[in-house]
């Protein structure tokens, strides 16, 4: 198949790839094996059968790296911040998965939204459930999405609905990891899902780390969210140094570890995470909504830790990652901007010595950096959430020897008077910050189509 039509990919946090007039080849096996301009890709391959999809522009598939499945149906409840949050609209939500049918219900109108808003990569909680979270896999294996699904291990500090034991936790785990690590030549991944350390006894950290080593799957927490939940992790775990450290005693860290949040770091901590080769998932709406924090987003990348983009749906009220990324450059600006202010008012400070202030700034995570634009988003909501799963080889380029899973996108949504635009600068930043849910026309996978908007 040889597709015309504008091709948009961004290789590096600063660089936007284009071709205007573009050729994409996917084989049968759902790879791309030719890229560019179409004049030349149709050159090298004569008399191919030409699906001609302009205006229409093509982009690499986006990553959701942190989301919470059952959930969906709870967002938006506002009002509180992460602890009592989870109690009052979360727990009794992920309760309801105890019912299979509601759970394999939930899968299906999820995975079908965020294949129409352009994911084509998912990584889930499920709850403790494990015949909900075998329903998720055969609905994610159904519907072609690629995923990385987990059972959430909860064995203490939970409602009794959700507190499971030990040993029945790490069992159901490896079942399921057992059954679905690798499925559909590895669409279909595993993550041991403790789901944060105050509800995981240290035998059951310490069990799922070894099981993920064991099977060489994902593990998937949640690290330094909210200062509250800080404070817990510091009395229930004395014997750590810090949240990170709480983590790397108990074998949970790795280049296969993907840790929401990550916004109250010490430098010692993000030292011990760059080491280790761990992911973080920045989740800018939900740190928003729920009054967690902003993370120094740029000070981390520029520090050379890992970061790529979720939704955390439900604490993210959409479940579009178009959305997120023009989530995240908002929240880079408001900390850009709060630190012009912080700056200021604290040179007026009188008797501070320059000392003194270059400790008030570190402890405040200034940062000189520029705030991030649209196509640092875009980067890591496609190349950077790709290799933070270990495939950047395959996934996050429009390019021979990557796989196919690409959008086919109408920037006209995106446009206020529904025009065509061949500047891909200012259409990628409205696709960011307007994110129209009508932008999807259809979504592929290695190749297949997951999603068609009918119609089109
Ligand atoms: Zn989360």
């Amino acid at each position: 198949m040889l597709i015309r039509a504008s091709l948009l990919s961004a290789p590096s946090l600063q660089e936007l790839r284009f071709e205007a007039d573009g050729g994409l080849v996917v084989d049968g096996k759902g790879s791309i094996t030719d890229a560019g301009a179409f004049e030349a890709v149709s050159a090298r391959h004569p008399g191919m059968v030409v699906e001609d999809l302009r205006p229409f522009w093509i982009l690499p598939g986006l990553v959701d790296l942190h989301a919470h499945l059952p959930q969906y149906e709870a967002v938006a409840a506002d009002g509180l911040e992460l602890l009592p949050w989870l109690e009052r609209h979360i727990f009794p939500a992920e309760a309801r998965f105890a019912d299979g049918a509601h759970a394999r219900a939930t899968a299906r109108t999820y995975l079908r939204d965020a294949l129409s808003l352009g994911t084509t990569t998912t990584v889930l909680y499920a709850t403790i459930h494990a015949e909900a979270t075998d329903a998720i896999f055969q609905e994610a294996e159904a519907c072609g999405i690629r995923a990385v699904i987990g059972k959430t291990m909860m064995d203490r500090h939970a409602p009794g609905s959700l507190r499971e034991d030990t040993e029945t936790s790490l069992r159901d785990s490896e079942e399921l990891c057992r059954a679905w690590h690798g499925r559909d030549g590895g669409r279909l991944q595993y993550a041991f899902t403790p789901r944060f350390a105050p509800s995981c006894s240290r035998e059951l950290m310490l069990g799922a780390g070894r099981l993920a080593q064991k099977y060489g799957a994902f593990i998937q927490t949640h690290l330094a969210e909210n200062l509250q939940e800080l404070e817990w992790v510091r009395e229930l775990f004395p014997e750590a140094d810090s949240y990170t450290d709480v983590y790397r005693r108990f074998g949970l860290l790795g280049s296969r570890t993907l840790l929401g949040h990550g916004i109250h770091l010490a430098p010692a901590e993000r030292r011990v995470l760059r080491e280790s080769g761990s992911h973080l998932i920045h989740c800018p709406s939900s740190n928003a909504f729920l009054q967690s924090g902003i993370m120094p987003l740029r000070k981390w990348l520029g520090e050379g830790l890992s970061v790529g983009l979720g939704t955390d749906v439900g604490a993210g009220p959409s479940l579009s990652m178009f959305r997120e990324m023009g989530e995240a450059c908002t929240a880079s600006k408001l900390r850009r901007a709060a630190q012009t202010v912080q700056t200021a008012r604290l040179s007026q400070v009188p008797g501070l010595s320059e000392e003194q202030k270059l400790l008030v700034a570190g402890a405040l995570d200034l940062d000189p950096q520029p705030a991030l634009d649209a196509v640092g988003a875009f980067h890591l909501a496609t190349r950077g959430g790709a290799e933070a799963l270990g495939l950047g080889d395959r996934l996050g380029r429009l390019e021979p020897g990557f796989d196919a899973d690409f959008l086919v996108v109408d920037i006209r949504q995106a446009d206020p008077l529904k025009r065509v635009s061949a500047d891909p600068a200012h259409v990628l930043s409205r696709l960011v910050y307007r994110s129209d849910p009508h932008l999807v026309q259809a979504a592929y996978v290695r190749g297949r189509r997951c999603f068609h908007r009918s119609g089109t």
